[in-house]
């Protein structure tokens, strides 16, 4: 079939693909040990169900604003506003399909061909395939292991040209865990201003935090940079609710009244029922959060123990998020598992998977090639199989 020029070059999320990968074996039968997907494996609060069914008796099941309901992005403001101190309104707030779906509309919006958006590496599997859908030209800037994968001022700084469009950054991040200071944040900031780029900053696993830091929203450096700021966030890891795809953007007035136009025309309204549900998760008690919180720590230090004793293998802390991701390049050239020799990340992978049925994503998939991603976002029991299998097919 001719196919659009635009989704012709497309590929399918790894991370998905990925995932189904491991599900098909799973069907046939095979205990899998699945570190694949991102997303937490927590049931969503009672409280925020309890609000899903009463907004359903309640007869909110009908389209809504296609830019959100009214209390959804007063809800947004005021949560920002608790945490951070942030002041928005709820003309800067759009709620979207997930923030996959914000990233989508952020891109489409302000960028086009002949605009560059500068993306570090390693970077979510998204990133680039989004860029592209939007006709623009992602710059991956790559950084390094020892820096703790963070993207510096001075790399930011000459990685920037006159077509220079934004800067998609994502701390803590997907797929490195690596967190910035408020310092090394404020070094970005200090670049962006100076040569007039926005930043989008996907802040999606601001709650996940393992360091003593806490957090920092990019539109609170410099005594506030909101106007050349996208915030993209969401519910979907913070409060266990992936599946009820609610995302959002924090962004000036004239670009949310832009992407809420597109969203009018592409998709309406995130679904109504996620909506109210979302209301309750940022309105209720927030200590459902530290208690996932709790739990992805301990896992973290465990999983952090385990790959360490790998020999060759190191890593630095993850100080957010619910990934480990290291190098299995010391691996390659070497028979593995039942004698397999591999020469790349996404071959180890498929081997792991086929011998040993532990299930990874390959660092191809996230501009880290040698590299590979492990979820922990899964339990103890899993984690400690899988690693144990992991162990057994390096043959250490
Ligand atoms: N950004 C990052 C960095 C992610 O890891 C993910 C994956 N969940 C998303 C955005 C998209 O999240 P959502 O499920 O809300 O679409
Ligand atoms: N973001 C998660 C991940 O990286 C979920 C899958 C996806 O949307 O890519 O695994």
């Amino acid at each position: 079939m001719n196919l659009s020029p635009a989704v012709r070059s497309l590929k399918p999320s790894a991370t998905i693909a990925a995932a189904a990968k491991a599900k098909a074996l799973k069907a046939q039968g095979v205990t899998v040990f699945d570190f694949t997907l991102g997303e937490p494996d927590f049931n969503t609060p009672e409280h925020v169900q309890e609000a899903a069914r009463a907004a359903m008796k309640a007869g909110h099941t009908h389209y809504t604003a296609s830019g959100g309901i009214p209390e959804l992005k007063k809800a947004i403001c005021a949560a920002y506003e608790r945490d951070y101190g942030l002041k928005y309104e709820p003309a800067q707030v759009l709620v979207s399909n997930g923030a996959k779906h914000s990233i989508h509309n952020v891109l489409t919006s302000l960028c086009g061909p002949g605009d560059e958006v500068i993306i570090p590496a390693p970077y979510w599997v998204s990133y680039e395939a989004l860029v592209e859908l939007a006709g623009a030209t992602p710059v991956i800037v790559p950084t390094t292991e020892a820096s703790g994968f963070r993207l510096s001022g001075e790399d930011f700084e000459r990685a920037i040209t006159p077509r220079t469009k934004l800067l998609l950054l994502n701390s803590p991040c997907n797929p490195t865990g690596a967190t910035y200071s408020a310092a090394a944040l404020e070094a970005l900031a200090r670049v962006a201003q100076k040569k007039n780029v926005y930043v989008c900053s996907d802040e999606i696993y601001e709650k996940l935090l393992y360091t003593d830091e806490p957090f920092r929203s990019f539109a609170t450096l410099l005594g506030g940079i909101a106007d050349r700021t996208i915030i993209i966030s969401g519910v979907s890891k913070a409060y266990a609710m992936t599946g009820w795809r609610i995302g959002w953007t924090l962004a000036p007035k004239e670009l949310t009244s832009a992407m809420d136009s597109l969203q009018s025309q592409e998709t309406s309204n995130p679904c109504s029922i996620s909506q109210y549900a979302a209301v309750a998760a940022l309105n209720g008690p927030q200590d459902c959060v530290e208690t996932m919180r709790q739990e992805f720590a301990r896992r973290r230090a465990y999983t952090l123990g385990r790959i360490r004793g790998l020999p060759g293998i190191s890593l630095p802390d993850p100080g957010g998020a619910f990934y480990a991701f290291f190098n299995v390049s010391p691996y390659f050239g070497k028979p593995l598992g039942k004698g397999t020799v591999v020469s790349n990340s996404t071959d180890f992978c498929s081997a792991l998977l086929e011998e040993a049925h532990v299930a990874l994503v390959t660092g191809d998939a996230f501009g880290a090639p040698g590299y590979v991603r492990l979820s922990f976002a899964t339990g103890m029991d899993v984690l400690q199989a899988g690693c144990d299998g992991l162990a057994a097919f390096l043959h250490v």
